[in-house]
């Protein structure tokens, strides 16, 4: 694996493999590596000739100053991981050198009703942050093909956005939620969670689970009323959401025609630690 460091470095030497005709693969993370980010490299090395990782802890995205005081670092067995796991290279930045102008006066972009509802509702200011990373992650190293997880349902979504505004040609490919066996979504935040509350946490799959076996058309209030019951019961502290929304356009359903596609999102915090997930809704 090839580490650089500086991003004009980097944008030439993929340059030259791209006029070579290799497609460059990207899986932007955070470190932290688990299993999940483990898996969209896995993606990206059977997609594409050249598998691109980088790993940025993007100060921009996080509305809350203790969730990025408290993001966990682990680069040491996060490079190893990404050795082991056929990665051919690492993008490892420093904050100069992915926002040279400092963050004051980022680009603002036109993610319209995406920013208004959900993640964007609850973290205002995230999805401009994501934005402004992934304007400068994918203009330095401009990927044929992005892989990103579905686990951030939204945050592809807004991307996705992104890539159109910018009418870049790149493929974005979502890669499904890897999970303990517990059913709890693989996190870099669940680092930070004790073995009892990590159990507790599961709560949030079987509560999407049950929406989704239980799910009937007609009104869903009652439905979205219980699973948030459950996951408060379960040893949450708090629920920011639960949703049940179209797949596509993420507007929120209420009033279920039986026949549109859904997915079942939520957010709740643990032990201070806010966490996500999301289902598609079988037979939707
Ligand atoms: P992060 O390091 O949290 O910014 O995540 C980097 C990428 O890994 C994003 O595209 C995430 O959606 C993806 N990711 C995080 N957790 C999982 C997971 N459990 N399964 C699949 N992809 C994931």
């Amino acid at each position: 694996m090839i580490l650089f460091k500086k991003a004009d470095e980097l944008t030439k030497y993929l340059r030259t493999k791209s006029e070579n005709g290799l497609s460059i693969g990207f899986v932007p993370t955070m470190g932290a590596l688990h299993e999940g980010h483990i898996q969209l490299i896995r993606a990206c090395k059977s997609g594409a000739a050249l598998c691109v990782a980088s790993i940025f802890v993007n100060p921009t995205q996080f509305n809350d100053p203790q969730d990025f005081a408290k993001y966990p670092v682990t680069l040491d067995t996060d490079l190893l991981a990404l050795e082991q796991a056929g990665c051919d290279i690492l993008f490892l930045p420093g904050v100069a050198e992915i926002y040279s102008e400092g963050t004051d006066r980022l680009p603002v972009y036109d993610l319209g009703y995406l920013e208004t509802i959900l993640e964007g509702f609850h973290r205002p200011g995230h999805f401009q942050g994501v934005c402004q990373v992934m304007d400068r992650l994918l203009g330095i190293v401009m990927p044929d093909q992005l892989f990103m997880g579905k686990k951030d349902y939204q945050q592809c979504m807004v991307v996705k956005r992104l890539i159109m505004l910018k009418h870049w040609p790149i493929s974005l490919l979502p890669v499904p939620t890897v999970r303990e066996a517990s059913g709890l979504a693989m996190s870099s935040r669940n680092k930070r969670l004790n073995e009892m509350q990590k159990q507790q946490a599961a709560a949030l799959y079987t509560t999407l689970t049950q929406i989704g076996q239980s799910i009937q058309p007609g009104n869903l209030s009652q439905l979205t009323a219980t699973a948030t019951q459950a996951i408060l019961q379960a040893g949450f502290d708090k629920v920011d959401y639960i949703a049940l929304c179209d797949a596509d356009t993420l507007t929120p359903v209420t009033n279920w025609d039986g026949h549109r596609s859904l997915v079942a999102l939520v957010a709740a915090f643990i032990g201070g630690v806010r966490l996500i997930d999301n289902m598609p809704l079988p037979g939707a």
